[in-house]
């Protein structure tokens, strides 16, 4: 079994990299893939322990991009199969830091006028450099403004709560450009969030995303049933897209989901899936 897309506490996770890698050890994880949003840092210090204990560890960030015409940005994940990232590469992926900061300066703004006493350097106390909602989350619950993680996105900062800014994130094509020259392999995330409930129009957004320069889809994901994940295979067939998976995990910041088995145990990705990714 496998699992390529988790997160460690240098983004919105809460395990170390170190505990990470552990506990993939722990429940026979033949590869793990370190996705955090827009940061190396947990995979960087996977690499050593990773070494250390004869664990396949795969390289991978989580972007949130932005479409023309779309007022809410996706999620891409990239991988990086054959060697870690370039060094200009891990620069604008560095850049991209400002973007979250000047997101988390609005949701401040925007919390406070709604009444909830909040500071920004709060909250980056939490989150550090990749300060997210998930941390905006935590503190909201510390000041007991929301009972549990869900509470705080759906009564302030999900994409349909009041108090939802959106970031000023890369668009896709230069995302997909930069990820390709990197020699990265750009992929679909949890297809399932984009909320696209027609099937049509969600094979033709799809379509239109590997027209752009979309190299694959994560089929397997904690989020999908066995009708999602059917559809999308089809989907990956029909448009010669290379097909991921992994649980998303986050520690206790998404308690529902297990690393390697996702929710419920929904998930059992075989080896066989990376070995077709690299070769
Ligand atoms: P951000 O990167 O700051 O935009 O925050 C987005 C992250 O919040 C996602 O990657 C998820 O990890 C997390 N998230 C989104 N919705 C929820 C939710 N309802 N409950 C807990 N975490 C969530
Ligand atoms: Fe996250
Ligand atoms: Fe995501
Ligand atoms: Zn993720």
């Amino acid at each position: 079994m496998i699992d390529l897309h988790t997160h460690t506490n240098e983004s919105d996770g809460t395990c170390t990299p170190l505990e990470l890698v552990d506990r993939a050890r722990a429940i026979g994880l033949e590869a793990l893939g370190i996705s955090d949003h827009d940061t190396f840092a947990g995979y960087d210090q996977a690499v050593e322990p990773a070494r250390a204990s004869g664990l396949d560890l795969v390289c991978g960030i989580e972007l949130s991009v932005r479409l023309i015409g779309r007022h809410r940005s996706i999620h891409m994940l990239a991988y990086f199969l054959r060697q870690p990232p370039p060094l200009d590469f891990r620069d604008w992926v560095n850049g991209l830091i400002e973007t979250r900061r000047d997101r988390n300066r609005r949701l401040v703004a925007k919390l406070q006028s709604m009444g909830v006493p909040i500071e920004l350097a709060e909250v980056e106390r939490i989150g550090r450099t990749l300060t997210g909602r998930p941390h905006f989350a935590r503190l909201l619950i510390q000041k007991g403004y929301a009972a549990d993680y869900d509470d705080a996105f759906r009564r302030y900062f999900g994409e349909s709560g009041p108090a939802f800014v959106e970031r000023h994130g890369p668009a896709i094509d230069e995302a997909c450009a930069r990820v390709s020259q990197a020699g990265g392999l750009t992929v679909l995330a949890h297809p399932i969030r984009l909320g696209i409930l027609d099937v049509a129009a969600e094979d033709a957004f799809i379509q239109d995303l590997r027209d752009g320069g979309l190299r694959g889809i994560e089929v397997y994901h904690s989020d999908h049933g066995p009708a999602d994940v059917a559809r999308y295979s089809a989907i990956a067939k029909k448009y010669d897209l290379a097909i991921t998976g992994g649980s998303d995990f986050h520690g206790d910041a998404k308690p529902g989901v297990s690393l390697g088995t996702g929710r419920n145990g929904n998930l059992s990705i075989p080896r066989s899936l990376l070995d077709a990714l690299r070769a």
